[in-house]
């Protein structure tokens, strides 16, 4: 059957941070040949958020999908590798626990792993459940390698992502972008055009040139130039679950090893990040306003960091929740334009990657596609939402205390969560939904490691006995703990790894 030719042929993307410049290389490398042109407008004088710098495992997928040579992007945007992230004084002061990428020990009669751990601990075992991850292992004593080998190897269970550099990433995707014939028009956006059936025709710039299209992007950030000021798509506030609404940043020189996990450590009013990149540490305080003033945040932030600061510290606010339609018309927001749920898992610039992956697989050939556009639209909510119950979790199950704990430790959450929470406790199962980017191990990570303690395991761990499965246990761990102390240190690592293949 034949379809008569697209009606989008010029795709305007306005922004050019971190979502812009993914958005331009990815829609560019896909149309490559089509006949599609692709432009870019953006203002070097808002400028970019430019605080992006932690990721979870999916932007291999990105880079790989675009042929970006892992050697070419370490070295271009300082990025380092990260194992997961490691919780501290989450559940109490002075208690730490791991989010590892990557599965927790072996399973065992096809049952997960942890149902045995729980029969160990239930028998009187201590040992915590990181003790079984691969990915904290290695990261724990600053080690660092690629996945590889059988299902037999330890290294086959990690997973891994990167700390990058977010403006270093913005101009590399650039170059990769205008490589590709990605057209960028500099310039303050004053006027937004909509043709008579209400779609967004062009954008004026300051200097009155005006950007024609048949398709849009907004990239533009918090403010949701096209989305929101002009398409008024909505915005859901979630901040009753998750009410940190302010956050301060600032690099300092590096004291600390290269270690290669982010950590997150709790704090009065919310918690402070610490990112390693090759060049310096990103740090923050992310805190709900409502209980700490914003002089107190930067003053607390400045007063902990590991060494001198190399820049002023930047103030940012926010408020968490999710753009209710995030495809409107023939405008799609991708990135703070779609919704922001605060960065304790790294998950925003996974959101830009997913919503670009969304876009290009339900691209339409014309405006008036209105399936698509709801698919595209329930889809987005799903993934936002499973996020959003993923972060009330670690909120949630705290035994931190304080007018900030007090609150998120008592507030009521979303049913969704409260049920998944129960049926942990009641029998150790993690339920996952479809488009939920977080697997059972995460989910598990994070549940154990704020302090939820399973009545109920698998029936099948009882078909071991006691003393075999403590020796199964130990044979994981041996296995594993060999294995991290084998691996070269994440410093040698990442410079053999750009070495090898720049070669
Ligand atoms: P921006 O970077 O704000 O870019 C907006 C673009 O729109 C700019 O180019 C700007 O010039 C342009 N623009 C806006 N208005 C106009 C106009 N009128 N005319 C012309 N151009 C215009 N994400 C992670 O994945 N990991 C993290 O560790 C992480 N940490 C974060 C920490 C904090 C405190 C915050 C607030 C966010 C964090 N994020 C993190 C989110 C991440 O920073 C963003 O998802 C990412 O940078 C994408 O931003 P963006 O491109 O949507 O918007």
């Amino acid at each position: 059957m034949s379809q008569s030719p697209s009606d989008i042929q010029n795709i305007v993307i306005v922004g050019g941070g971190t979502a812009g410049w993914m958005a331009a290389a990815a829609l560019a490398h896909t149309f490559e040949g089509a006949g599609k042109s692709v432009t870019l407008v953006e203002s070097e004088a808002i400028g970019i958020i430019g605080v992006g710098e932690a990721t979870i495992p999916e932007i291999l997928k990105f880079n790989a999908r675009l042929g970006i040579d892992e050697a070419d992007f370490l070295r271009e945007t300082k990025a380092t590798f990260k194992l997961g992230i490691e919780f501290d004084g989450w559940r109490r002061d002075g208690e730490r626990y791991f989010h590892p990428f990557g599965a927790f020990g072996v399973d065992m009669e096809g049952i997960a792993f942890h149902h045995f751990w729980l029969k160990a601990c239930a028998e009187g075992q201590v040992e915590p459940l990181e003790t079984y991850s691969m990915a904290w292992q290695a990261a724990r004593r600053g080690r660092f390698a690629h996945p590889q080998g059988g299902p037999q190897s330890p290294l086959s269970s990690l997973g891994y992502a990167y700390h990058f550099d977010a403006a270093l990433y913005a101009g590399f995707l650039r170059r990769f972008a205008e490589g590709l014939g990605v057209v960028r028009r500099e310039g303050r956006i004053v006027a937004v055009q909509q043709a008579e059936n209400g779609d967004v025709s062009g954008v004026t710039l300051e200097d009155g040139g005006v950007v024609s299209g048949d398709f849009f992007i907004d990239c533009t950030g918090f403010i949701g130039l096209l989305i929101e000021k002009t398409l008024n798509a909505g915005y859901d506030d979630w901040s009753a679950w998750l009410p940190c609404d302010s956050a301060v940043a600032v690099p300092c020189e590096r004291v600390e090893p290269l270690s290669p996990y982010t950590r997150s450590t709790a704090r009065e009013a919310g918690w402070q990040w610490r990112i390693p990149l090759q060049h310096r540490v990103g740090n923050g305080y992310v805190y709900a306003s409502s209980h700490l003033s914003h002089q107190e945040a930067e003053d607390a932030l400045m007063s902990r960091l590991e060494g001198p600061a190399l820049a002023p510290p930047r103030r940012l606010r926010f408020v968490t929740g999710r753009r209710r339609q995030c495809w409107k018309r023939n405008c799609v927001a991708v990135g703070l334009s779609s919704g922001f749920l605060e960065p304790l898992e790294s998950t925003s610039i996974h959101l830009i990657q997913s919503a670009i992956t969304k876009l290009i697989a339900l691209f339409p050939a014309r405006t008036t596609d209105e399936a698509l556009r709801r698919e595209f639209n329930a889809l987005m909510e799903e993934e936002f939402t499973t996020v959003r119950d993923f972060l009330i979790l670690h909120y949630k199950v705290t035994q931190r205390d304080g007018p900030f704990w007090d609150q998120v430790r008592t507030m009521p959450i979303p049913d969704r969560l409260a049920e998944k929470i129960a049926l942990f406790e009641e029998t150790g199962r993690v339920i996952r939904r479809d488009h939920d980017i977080f697997g059972e191990s995460s989910w598990l990570a994070v549940a154990v490691g704020q302090g939820l303690a399973p009545r109920g395991r698998h029936p099948v761990s009882d078909v071991i006995g006691r003393d075999a499965n403590l020796g199964r246990l130990a044979a994981i761990k041996d296995s594993i703990w060999r294995t991290a102390d084998a691996l070269p240190s994440h410093t040698d690592m990442l410079a053999a790894t750009m070495d090898r293949r720049a070669s």
